[in-house]
């Protein structure tokens, strides 16, 4: 049996109603006592004094483009990535090559993440072949291979009868459809927000109401079917009120926003160019500002990182010619101290719900609490401490952030998935913790 102390940290797990300065006691990964105090040794201690103890997070949103786009980005470069940004869990995308339409696909990425043994990946599949909008595929046998939700992520799904068959089948297996919603022709050509900054730099822009109307025909197939729809990146304000309207009238649907669009506006392009090239794309202040405010009324379910790597040969075009994208594991947590927490619009424990258990509950895994009996996936942060996010120093196969130099308020010190400490910072001057005990261990496991 092996042993693991949390000693001192201010645990927080706004599921389990916990924000005390307490010990967490960890047996052969999984959490057996919350308490004040515990004297009992263990094989391992991490001292979390002035730290967070938080479920892990968990992020509904990534694009790891492995099969297809192994040049930009793998499992493995993902998953270091994502442990390093806190992440215990990880969701990415089906829009590889080939798409991840197919159990044995899933599978794949399911088997690879056990392998390496880092963060959990949690597939989500294509919901049609391909993703090109003609059939659906296999709910059933996808969500059997370990998808855990269905998106033709990249795109929308492409019609509004497609979507609502969709939204059936997933909804009587209780997995959520998650959308990206985008009307391509209105955004066709589009390379950034439509708006007075396109206008300047002479480029298409993508207007509001490509988002705004395929949100409003999600959440009408949404009401209709009373099936769980979950959209992704929300850039407008129109979207975030229409969501807000939706939840109110019983609708069964949740969002999520990404740190840059938080963060950012459309005038970053001037400053970023292709770092700041992405989709949807970072809009004016007025959007960011109704973001804002959603994600403090509670409108925002989730805080997600859209994490799209691409290899330098990829971005380093002229803006017009650059993929579209910005990756963003590593500085999630960072950015969100700085740009939530630190001017009060949020406090923490909202903070850890939108990072932990709100994605937990939409993907419907026993995560993103601190439980006994269950696995402990654990992300201890510092959240008064400063650092400068330095792209190349970074995990990620890529480096494309328009946050590069920034400096960033919150730092992941530990990340523990079942129990295993899979990532832990290297600069520990503020408060060191203590190196593995001198005794061996037995590596017998159960
Ligand atoms: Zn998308």
């Amino acid at each position: 049996m092996s042993t693991l102390l949390i000693r001192g940290g201010r645990v927080i797990s706004p599921e389990d109603g916990i924000d005390d300065e307490l010990d967490v006691w960890v047996e052969d990964g999984v959490i057996r006592l919350i308490d004040r105090q515990i004297s009992t040794p263990a094989d391992e201690t991490l001292d979390a004094h002035k730290q967070i103890v938080s479920p892990g997070f968990i992020d509904l949103h990534v694009h790891f483009r492995e099969p297809g786009g192994e040049v930009s980005e793998t499992i493995k470069t993902g998953i270091e990535a994502a442990v390093a940004g806190g992440f215990t869990a990880v969701c990415p995308m089906p829009n590889t090559r080939p798409v991840n339409d197919s159990p044995e696909l899933t599978r794949f990425m399911v088997e690879q993440a056990r392998h390496i043994g880092l963060a959990r990946v949690f597939p989500i599949a294509a919901a049609t072949l391909q993703s090109e909008g003609a059939q659906v595929t296999d709910f059933a046998a996808l969500a059997a291979a370990g998808a855990v939700a269905f998106s033709d992520d990249g795109r929308p799904i492409k019609t509004a009868s497609l979507m609502r068959q969709a939204l059936d089948r997933a909804g009587a297996l209780g997995l959520p459809i998650i959308d990206h919603c985008e009307d391509p022709a209105l955004s066709a050509g589009g390379i950034i927000n439509q708006g007075p900054i396109a206008e300047k730099l002479g480029l298409p822009g993508i207007p509001n109401e490509s988002e705004d109307a395929c949100v409003a025909r999600d959440l009408a197939l949404a009401a209709e079917t009373g099936a769980p729809l979950h959209l992704a990146h929300l850039s407008t304000a129109g979207a975030i009120q229409m969501v807000r309207e939706a939840k109110r009238n019983g609708v069964r649907v949740t969002c999520e926003v990404t740190p840059h669009h938080f963060t950012l506006t459309e005038k970053a392009v001037e400053e970023y160019g292709a770092n700041a090239k992405m989709n949807p794309p970072l809009r004016s202040a007025k959007d960011r500002d109704a973001i804002l405010e959603g994600i403090a009324d509670g409108t925002v379910d989730v805080i997600a990182t859209d994490h799209a790597p691409h290899a330098p040969k990829l971005k380093s075009k002229s803006i017009a010619a650059a993929s579209f994208g910005v990756i963003g594991l590593e500085t999630a947590l960072g950015l969100a101290i700085a740009q939530l927490v630190d001017p009060g619009r949020i406090s923490l424990v909202r903070l850890i719900e939108l990072l932990s258990s709100r994605p937990a509950r939409i993907i419907r895994q026993p995560s993103g609490r601190l439980r006994i009996g269950e696995a402990a996936d654990i992300t201890i942060f510092d959240p008064r401490r400063e650092w400068t996010y330095h792209a190349e120093a970074g995990k990620s196969k890529s480096r494309n952030s328009p946050f590069d130099g920034w400096k960033l308020k919150g730092a992941v010190t530990a990340t523990l998935v079942s129990g295993k400490i899979v990532y832990r910072r290297a600069d520990q001057s503020t408060t060191p913790l203590p190196v593995e005990p001198a005794q061996k261990k037995k590596q017998a496991q159960p």
